[in-house]
């Protein structure tokens, strides 16, 4: 395959854009470096390079993508939204339709608040359950990944009962020292780090299905567990549904695993493809939002026509009927086919899949937290990366990322994707 229009512009790219990428992740540093492919055009299941080149895309947009690129009703909702004005910093009658159409798919959301990203929906589900509690401090998951905000950008300490420290030079020493990070699945690390700071904590941060070293669910019971034990401790449980609203169903993956937060952040796909974040929850924990509470939250752009629009149309294709099951049906295709593939070729993979996203690592053990997903061979990972980009199948350039199917993709274009994968781990084989 040719890439030298791609070249070109990353090397102009580099000249007036830091790292030539505007979000790390999409440079190809977790593939152990190259030129990151410049998309110019996408149809459903499809995207198109500057080249010329078609790929099958399982980025997804690193998960928004759920109904394929530039699906019709979608496009439509944009266009009827840009003719009218896109901004008008008023309110608007589309956020009150989008925001009933989330509380009536998620129930615990008895009230919502529209922004812009999911790194504003979850640094601002933190400020307000500060507030609420009148506590600092949060604990989170190792490996979760919450977006850029200075308080979520922590790195876990030595166990625990320990403090954390800055995960990214510019975060204060300070703010690291209210985090606490415990291993995901590990109740009782959970229970070690109540123990410790279980009075000072205003909220544990949870991805209730983990998206972000892979696919990884939650062990039974485990949830339930770390919401009992925090309300007893006095805290708040916030999920973090960025990834995983309307991901595994219409709704988010607390209705899938019947257990409800106090709080939830999400984003993504209830964007339809264009800028959006949200937050919401328990009515007398969203009041403490101003301008009814003290809590300080705002944003120009927040609940625009445009994303509002784009949200509510992604929303009507995902409520057709058996939507979700098509793409657990997709989903299954590709995950035996892989499987096999491997086994040709004696090749040792662990996939974590549940629907439509999957992961597959290079390890013969099961992956169920952080640890495991490190342990996978990274190496191994980027030659079949780079195996699949050059034929035409488009992955996230990270070990630690999920393939995400869209309703747009075919049967055909799993088992073209299975011939490549075929392909990818005969190559590896002979390394
Ligand atoms: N939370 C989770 C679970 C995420 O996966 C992400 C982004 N990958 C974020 C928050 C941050 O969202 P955004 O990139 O829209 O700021």
């Amino acid at each position: 395959m040719n890439f030298t229009n791609s070249e070109n512009l990353y090397k102009e790219a580099c000249e007036h854009i830091v790292g030539g990428v505007n979000s790390p992740s999409r440079s190809f540093k977790g593939v152990g470096g190259g030129i990151p492919v410049f998309m110019e055009k996408g149809k459903g299941a499809y995207f198109y390079d500057v080249d010329g080149n078609r790929y099958i895309d399982y980025l997804g947009a690193y998960g928004p993508i759920i109904t394929g690129h530039a699906h019709p009703h979608i496009t439509q909702a944009i266009t009827k939204a840009a003719e009218n004005g896109t901004l008008y910093g008023t309110p608007t009658k589309l956020e009150n339709q989008f925001a009933k159409m989330l509380k009536e798919a998620i129930p615990s959301l008895e009230k919502v608040r529209f922004v812009n990203s999911g790194t504003e929906a979850v640094m601002t589900t933190i400020r307000v359950a500060r507030a609420y509690t009148g506590r600092d401090k949060i604990i989170k998951f190792a490996g979760c990944y919450h977006g850029h905000s200075d308080l979520v950008l922590v790195a876990a300490g030595s166990g625990p009962s320990t403090l954390g420290s800055p995960d990214s030079a510019g975060v204060t020493k300070n703010i690291a020292e209210e985090v606490i990070t415990v291993p995901f699945n590990d109740i009782e690390a959970y229970k070690e780090a109540l123990q410790h700071w279980g009075d000072e904590i205003a909220a544990v941060l949870v991805e209730p299905i983990v998206g972000n070293f892979g696919i990884v669910e939650p062990k039974e019971g485990f949830l339930q567990q770390v919401n009992d034990l925090t309300h007893e401790a006095g805290g708040l449980v916030i999920y973090d549904e960025v990834i995983t609203a309307f991901r595994f169903m219409y709704g988010g993956a607390q209705n899938y695993l019947g257990i409800e937060p106090d709080m939830t952040a999400m984003g993504k796909i209830i964007g339809g493809g264009l800028p959006i974040g949200a937050y919401g929850g328990r009515v007398d924990i969203m009041e403490e939002v101003a301008p009814l509470g003290p809590a300080y939250q705002a944003g120009t752009m927040s609940g625009n026509p445009a994303s509002m629009s784009a949200g509510i149309a992604c929303l009507e294709v995902l409520r057709e009927e058996g939507i979700y099951e098509r793409l657990d049906k997709l989903g299954s295709l590709l995950e035996e086919g892989i499987l096999k593939a491997a086994e040709k070729h004696n090749i040792s993979i662990q996939i974590n899949r549940l629907k439509g996203a999957l992961t597959v690592y290079f390890t013969d053990k099961k992956v169920t937290n952080y640890e495991g997903a490190e342990n996978s061979d990274g190496e191994l990972f980027a030659s079949f990366f780079k195996a699949l980009l050059n034929q035409g199948i488009n992955l996230a350039p990270s070990k630690y990322e999920a393939w995400f199917l869209t309703t747009e993709h075919t049967k055909e274009d799993i088992e073209e994707t299975i011939a490549a994968v075929d392909q990818a781990f005969e190559k590896l084989s002979a390394l």
